[in-house]
């Protein structure tokens, strides 16, 4: 029996799976998908123990049951993914997951070329810093078509990282690596191409999330926000959600800060590091709403096209990530859920 293993088979996020029409379903108050999130597909899974990520080695399930971020992710041919991709004009951009595997690197350029020979998309990877050992491997993606890269970082310490990613489960990665191919990939594809990704609610304080923000901003990388849900079979399965308040203050900072509007040092905490002041007027940044969309890689309209709708958060909500424009109604509710003057 053929295993429906990557390259030639790879898994999609199950929005993915419903724009593309591979599955029956609607969305939640009618978002619209506009990136295509794939992730690499092995037998043996990801060589990762990440305590709060579905693909962990640590995790009770066995690999049917196996989420990422909340949502399933159904396993199809990478030339069906293709074909179907090329029909639907609403899609701006693919993202390829790397799993930590060692076939992964070399998969990844595989499907990288594929979708640049094949579609006009454009190309992501959320790379596997545990397997970049050089920039070699950083500049084989861009010359086969990639445009950007994203980094999870996750953890917003040092110490949470090695607790929950490193030596503290036995985990092969490391905080200061991952920041060190944080640097060689802005060298490769420069500033504003390199996004990380941090997942509110592992166990940070406020002030030490905004620290981090600001970190990947003076490098040169945006930041791409997640707040934490509790994965079942996970061995944080019982760990809460952070409180909304939370990550809709984490949201306008990181919307402050990557659009360089301000930066930590004129804000302020309390003696818990719960953030009590942005240093600015932000009333007319939360009638935007804009800062509470979902952050990720842009479209061709220079938009955020990787809205992973409902991937954070059940659709019946409250959304945590808006996948659309929030709208007045959503706007007087986030106002009040950020719990500030
Ligand atoms: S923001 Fe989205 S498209 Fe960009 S690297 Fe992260 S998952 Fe991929």
């Amino acid at each position: 029996m053929e295993l429906k293993i990557s390259p030639e088979y790879i898994q999609t996020s199950l929005a993915a799976s419903l724009t593309l029409g591979l599955q029956q379903g609607s969305f939640h108050r009618n978002a619209k998908l506009k990136g295509l999130n794939l992730l690499l597909h092995y037998e043996e899974g990801c060589l990762g123990r990440c305590h709060f990520c579905g693909l962990s080695r640590s995790r009770r399930e066995g690999q049917k049951g196996k989420t990422f971020i909340r949502v399933d992710w159904p396993i199809y041919m990478l030339r069906e993914i293709i074909e179907k991709s090329k029909m639907k004009d609403q899609i701006h951009r693919v993202c390829i997951s790397m799993i930590t595997h060692p076939k992964a690197l070399e998969d990844t350029l595989y499907i990288i070329q594929r979708f640049k020979e094949e579609t006009n998309l454009f190309i992501s990877v959320l790379i596997a810093p545990t397997l970049v050992h050089d920039e070699s491997s950083l500049k084989a993606m861009k010359k086969a078509g990639a445009d950007r890269i994203g980094i999870a970082i996750d953890a917003a310490t040092p110490k949470l990282f090695d607790q929950l990613r490193g030596r503290g489960v036995g985990g092969p990665h490391r905080w200061e690596h991952y920041w060190d191919v944080v640097r060689m990939a802005i060298g490769i594809f420069g500033k504003s191409y390199v996004g990380i990704h941090l997942i509110v609610g592992l166990g940070e304080t406020e002030k030490e999330m905004v620290e981090t923000i600001q970190k990947g901003q003076d490098m040169g990388a945006h930041t791409h926000l997640f707040s934490f849900y509790p994965e079942k079979g996970s061995p944080m399965e019982n760990h809460s959600p952070p409180p909304l308040s939370q990550y809709r203050r984490i949201q306008l900072v990181r919307w402050i800060m990557n659009e360089a509007l301000g930066s930590a040092d004129q804000m302020k905490f309390d003696e818990t590091g719960r953030l009590v002041d942005f240093g600015m007027e932000v009333s007319p940044l939360i009638q935007h709403g804009e800062p509470f969309m979902t952050s990720g890689c842009p479209g061709r309209d220079g938009k955020v096209a990787c809205n992973r709708p409902y991937g954070n958060e059940r659709p019946s909500g409250p959304i945590r990530n808006f996948p659309f424009m929030p709208e007045p109604q959503d706007v007087e509710e986030i106002r009040d859920q950020l719990g500030i003057e």
